[in-house]
């Protein structure tokens, strides 16, 4: 018998009950009891939802953060939040947001503010976590109460539990050492912990602990592989069954070491990870189980049942009942339920899973190999059926969308003239001062924006009435900027709500849910658009407004679009094509609309690739195949252009040393990119590579209330100076400006602005 199990569960709420009540308690205006009452709920609701699986995750659940949550378990807290008087809870809300929550009848910052921790992305997923915080000094103490409490809590409900756990070496290496000690050495101490906690749950009569390893889906050195080793030949005294767990890739190289930890089984990723099934079956112990993540936790397409029958069922011959089946990956990365979703497409609709569904096909493969497919017939049928259908859609396959992408060829990514020459060209048309100053895009998107677009939506403003609005905004932004002095406008995208789903929505190809929240951090979900078909671009998308913008200036307006490589990494997207072609597909979109806005007068184009560094492969050894498709695109969409034009792009991230070349590959006349937070230590790449064209190192954090000087600012670009020539160089903010109010932007840009000018008369 097939044994099947899930490694985790979205816990936001298929309503994002959790957002709502985690607001409203920091707020103070939700009591303790009510949100501690619904974490019990949603428990138990998402473990009813669960039923029916042989093993059922607990201690995924987390209020905050499941990383957070296992610093805890380890008594790993930074040590400015150590001694803290309020309960680990409200402790963890500080670690996680500076503050726990505001009481109801003080209005001002509530006592025992803290910095909050540092929070980075989660593998290449969207999800952030709170990274760990060590020195050499730092000692772990366990604290189980959180596990225990709610594996209790599990079996009164009937549930077959088991617990999950972040495994020791892979939390070593989610952390970081804030005095650049080496965390590897704090293994020893940490083991013992690990190994006590075993114990409590080997004393509970625990069966099974899941155990995340992902690292062992990266690139690992001799130390952190030796450190494998090193825990896993500790724990073995502990008794108790450990299934090591790994996911989002392939094992690679580490798969012999994987496969020869002393570990009771072995979860490996077999969507992202096929390739390492073959050589597992052949090195597998002859008794360990052997853990097959099939269903795509990362995705949110039906699978297609039979197919994977077909070469399941060689393995569960093989295997017997040391078979598990799982989803690749925890849920968490999915939403909750197709079911709340009544407005989609029903012709979509019928294409797609989310969690509950997920674990829905993940019964049905374990019933066909059990008790074989005649079992299970109809419901394999109806599969089949959907998936037939998606096959051969006229929705998806657009033969005139396939053609242009196969006629793609090399001289589409190029420009016309190199970087010297066009530059020269533009400088004649554009006529700018030195150190030219210019925004990302947005300006503050305002309580009355906002409105005029719900009211839009709800039919309660007519198309008249909502450009209106947008106009009188556009109208108002141009304003400020020309008072401001600023050199190169932008129209300041007040009719944009997103700048993925704003494009999305106007593309053939695009499906968007009501309620497919993923949880991205803490209370923040997004709700990312479905790539479900062949990408075309019915009309133009953005020409008016920014045709209206150029109208009401005699400056240089930007025309701001996203990016292919954007749109694509900030989607769901279609898994029955590489998303290479995809990305292709977009690329070819945005280039028409480049070119629309070109032919409407735009002499400046910014195109902004904002989640380009986040598409990289966990694996160094595929970041080049990455790149080339990625940087082609936007080559595709950016440089279908006239030497005379101007192309911008912009990157929300300072981590470029890595990828510099291809950035400059990209060959963009002019690059954006934030840099203030880490004080210019990013221009560092520039010491090793000589980027050949224009830059605008961010001037400020916008994230950031705070105004900055003008003397920094000054400061800051005298340090980039150094590395590249004046010439070449812009005054920008960090990122767009939609978040902040336009009290700080008006004070923040003077200062930017002023600061060019001192520039200009002394460098
Ligand atoms: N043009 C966008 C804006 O200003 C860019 C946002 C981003 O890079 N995340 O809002
Ligand atoms: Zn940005």
């Amino acid at each position: 018998m097939i044994t099947t199990h899930n490694l985790g569960f979205p816990r936001i709420g298929a309503r994002r009950e959790l957002k709502f009540a985690l607001e409203d308690y920091w707020n103070g205006q939700l009591p303790r009891a009510e949100l501690t009452a619904l974490g019990a709920r949603l428990r138990a609701r998402h473990w009813a939802g669960q039923a029916g699986l042989d093993f059922v995750p607990v201690g995924d659940f987390a209020f905050y953060d499941q990383v957070l949550d296992m610093s805890f378990t380890l008594g790993n807290l930074p040590e400015r939040a150590q001694g803290y008087g309020g309960d680990a809870l409200d402790n963890a809300f500080r670690i996680a947001r500076g503050r726990s929550v505001r009481p109801a009848e003080d209005h001002g910052p509530c006592c025992g503010e803290v910095a909050a921790g540092d929070m980075t992305k989660w593998f290449n997923t969207n999800y952030h976590y709170i990274v760990p915080e060590f020195t050499a000094g730092t000692r772990f103490t366990l604290d189980a109460t959180r596990l225990l409490e709610q594996l209790a809590e599990a079996r009164a409900l009937g549930v077959n539990a088991k617990p999950v756990l972040i495994g020791p070496v892979t939390y070593l290496w989610l952390g970081k050492a804030k005095d650049h000690s080496d965390r590897l050495a704090l293994l020893p101490r940490l083991l013992p912990v690990y190994a006590a906690l075993l114990e409590q749950l080997a004393g509970q009569g625990v069966a099974w602990v899941q155990v995340d390893e992902p690292i062992l889906a990266t690139d690992l050195d001799e130390n952190w592989r030796h450190a494998f080793n090193l825990a896993y030949h500790d724990l073995k005294a502990v008794r108790i069954r450990l299934l090591l767990t790994s996911y989002f890739g392939p094992l690679l190289d580490n798969l012999y070491l994987a496969a020869h930890l002393p570990v009771a089984g072995v979860h490996v990723d077999a969507v992202y990870g096929r390739e390492d099934l073959q050589p597992l079956l052949n090195l597998l112990p002859a008794h360990k189980v052997l853990s097959l993540g099939v269903i795509d936790g990362r995705n949110i397409w039906k699978s297609d049942l039979g197919s994977m029958l077909d070469w399941l069922e060689p393995v569960a011959a093989r295997l017997g009942d040391r078979l598990w089946l799982a989803p690749s990956c925890s849920l968490l990365h999915v939403p909750v339920d197709l079911a709340s979703e009544t407005q989609l497409d029903p012709e979509v609709r019928a294409w797609l899973a989310f969690a509950l569904q997920k674990l829905e096909e993940l019964k049905l493969l374990a019933a066909a190999l059990n008790e074989g497919r005649g079992s299970v017939a109809d419901a394999l049928a109806a599969n089949a059926a959907a998936n037939q259908r998606r096959r051969t859609a006229t929705r998806i396959h657009k033969p005139a969308v396939q053609a242009k992408v196969a006629r793609i060829d090399a001289s589409l990514g190029r420009r016309a003239s190199p970087y010297a020459t066009r530059a020269r060209r533009q400088a004649e048309i554009l006529r700018l001062p030195r150190f030219p100053t210019t925004t990302i895009g947005s300006f503050p998107q305002t309580a009355e924006i906002r409105q005029a677009r719900r009211q839009y939506k709800s039919g309660a403003l007519d198309e008249a009435g909502y450009q209106a609005v947008m106009r009188r905004e556009i109208a108002r932004c141009i304003r400020v900027q020309e008072a401001l002095g600023l050199d190169v406008l932008v129209h300041g995208e007040a009719e944009r709500n997103d700048m993925v789903e704003y494009f999305g929505e106007q593309l053939d190809g695009y499906a968007f849910s009501q309620s497919g929240w993923v949880q991205s951090y803490g209370s923040r979900c997004v709700k990312p658009p479905i790539l479900f078909g062949d990408i075309s671009r019915p009309k133009a998308m953005t020409v008016e407004w920014t045709a209206y913008a150029q109208s009401l200036t005699a400056k240089a307006m930007k025309g701001m679009l996203t990016g292919p490589v954007t749109l694509l990494n900030w989607s769901f997207v279609r898994d029955d094509q590489p998303r290479s072609v995809s990305c292709h597909q977009l690329a070819l979109a945005i280039r028409e609309e480049v070119l629309d806005l070109e032919r409407a007068g735009a002499r400046v184009i910014q195109i902004d690739e904002a989640a380009l560094r986040e598409g990289l492969p966990l694996r160094r050894s595929r970041w080049d195949e990455y790149l080339r498709w990625a940087v082609d695109a936007f080559r595709i969409a950016a440089n279908g252009v006239r030497d005379e034009t101007q192309i911008h792009t912009h990157m929300c991230y300072s981590e470029f040393n890595d990828i510099i070349a291809s950035i400059a590959d990209m060959d963009a006349d002019v690059i954006t990119i934030e840099t203030s937070r880490s004080d210019m230590a990013l221009l560092e790449a520039f010491d090793a590579f000589r980027y050949p064209n224009a830059i605008g190192p961010g001037v400020y954090d916008i994230h950031s209330p705070n105004l900055p000087s003008e003397s920094h600012i000054v400061d800051l670009i005298e340090k980039a100076a150094r590395r590249i020539p004046a010439e070449r160089l812009w005054v920008n903010p960090d990122c767009g400006l939609k978040t902040r109010r336009w009290d700080e932007v008006l004070a923040a840009l003077t200062r930017m602005v002023a600061a060019a000018r001192v520039l200009r008369a002394t460098l």
